[in-house]
């Protein structure tokens, strides 16, 4: 049963990095994505910076808010 797995996972804080995808710059805690010195070590989730969201989906970014 996968109920059991749960029990296994620390539910204290998650602190996977977001990566974007297109560019490879990670966002800081502050809201800024920058490039990192190194590749980010433990948890990464990918997704898009705001750059890249205007560059390859302008369709789906957010009007007026550059
Ligand atoms: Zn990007």
């Amino acid at each position: 049963m996968l109920g059991t797995l749960d029990a296994t996972i620390p539910t204290t804080r998650w602190d996977a990095v977001l990566m974007c995808c297109y560019c490879r710059r990670v966002r800081t805690s502050s809201g800024m994505w920058q490039t990192p010195d190194l590749e980010p070590e433990g948890r990464v989730s990918h997704g898009i910076c705001r750059t890249c969201l205007a560059t390859y989906h302008p369709e789906i970014s957010p009007p007026g808010d550059s």
